[in-house]
């Protein structure tokens, strides 16, 4: 790992004009920084310590909104009766992810900020090839161990697949990411690959992300984030869904249905080809496994990760069907 140097930032425009420099970079709850350090992925020359910021780690329910500052612990959010009662695929989300460690000390912005999980990204020494860190040198992954990459959102310049599960009940809700006066939807905020994968946010240099907030709605309020994987804990998703229904007085009809996919898209992918094909609808088993299948048009596999193509539509099915009294 290369030395680097620390510095403890007091204010947010002390650590946005310190972030701005080339060669520097914020420090959170250091759970991907030092991880990709160590693997000489980020090398950063200082990392800039915003963990002491006042006023950053708020959380605040109100009838409208939650908002929810960047320095928030995970668990901070994930135990918030608030958030809890108001938006529960947002606090299952995070109650699913990472370990309790890791949950203890890792920041809400940080945790939007994580990188990809592909091994060929965060193995430089043996596989040079990557576009995402080398753009141009190509990518390691095609024609290499593919089980865990993407199916949907990918280009011909990278397949790896967004890992984190926050950033799918946020994007599953139209929650906004601030960047002190700078505001970008959730969904905007995370870029396709296509053929420029170095590049992953709508986020520049010197920016540092303040708060997000998420609308209240019936749907956030009537939500789960189911989460498959290979081992119950401690492990990223191979598929999961937010889910968030409102039915009509009838409590049968759809009125509103959010439908968000973690694990098997370069980026938290909305379904909204889904939630058309529910809205206004009678809830019944058959038609939601049909809707659920028009998630993965345009879905390209690359062999061992062919099985998120079958997955993904099965776990929205079980979670629309939980939500909606049916499982
Ligand atoms: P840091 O490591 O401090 O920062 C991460 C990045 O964001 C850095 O580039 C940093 O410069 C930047 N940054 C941080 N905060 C800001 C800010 N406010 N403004 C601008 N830039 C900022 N996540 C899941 O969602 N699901 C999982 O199942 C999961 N499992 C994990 C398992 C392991 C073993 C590990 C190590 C991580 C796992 N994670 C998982 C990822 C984990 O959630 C993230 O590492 C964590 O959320 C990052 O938050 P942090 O505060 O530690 O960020
Ligand atoms: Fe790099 Fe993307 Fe290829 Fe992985 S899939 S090796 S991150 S270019």
């Amino acid at each position: 790992m290369k030395n680097f140097s620390y510095l403890r930032a007091h204010s947010a425009d002390e650590a946005r004009r310190a972030a701005a420099l080339a060669g520097n970079m914020v420090l959170a709850g250091g759970t991907t920084l030092l991880d990709l350090a160590k693997c000489g992925i980020a090398e950063p020359d200082t990392v800039v310590d915003i963990t002491h910021l006042a006023g950053l780690d708020g959380i605040e329910v109100d009838e409208t909104q939650a908002s929810i500052g960047a320095l928030a612990r995970m668990s901070a959010v994930a135990d918030h009766p608030a958030v809890q009662k108001g938006f529960p695929a947002v606090a299952e989300s995070l109650a699913l992810a990472a370990s309790a460690q890791i949950r203890n000390m890792a920041t809400i912005g940080g945790n939007l900020l994580q990188r990809t999980r592909c091994s060929y990204f965060r193995d430089a020494a043996v596989f040079p090839a990557c576009n995402k860190r080398h753009p141009g040198s190509g990518c390691s992954a095609l024609g290499g161990v593919t089980r865990n990459h993407a199916v949907l959102g990918t280009s011909d310049a990278c397949i790896a697949g967004y890992p984190g599960d926050l950033a799918v009940a946020l994007v599953a809700f139209d929650a906004i990411v601030h960047l002190g006066e700078r505001q970008v939807a959730v969904d905007d905020f995370f870029r396709l690959p296509g053929n420029t994968p170095d590049r992953e946010h709508a986020f520049e240099r010197g920016e540092i992300i303040t708060a997000v907030t998420i609308p209240a709605s019936a749907a956030a309020r009537r939500s789960t984030y189911i989460k498959v994987r290979d081992r119950q804990s401690y492990e990223f998703a191979a598929a999961s869904a937010a889910v968030g229904l409102e039915l009509e007085a009838d409590g049968t009809t759809v009125r509103d249905i959010r439908i968000a996919l973690g694990g098997v898209a370069t980026k938290p992918w909305r379904a909204r080809t889904v939630e058309a094909a529910l809205i206004g609808k009678v809830l019944e088993p058959e038609l939601v496994r049909k809707a659920s299948l028009l998630v993965m048009e345009g879905a390209i596999d690359h062999g061992a990760n062919h099985y998120k193509i079958d997955l993904a539509p099965r776990v929205i099915t079980r979670a629309v069907l939980k939500m909606g009294g049916l499982a």
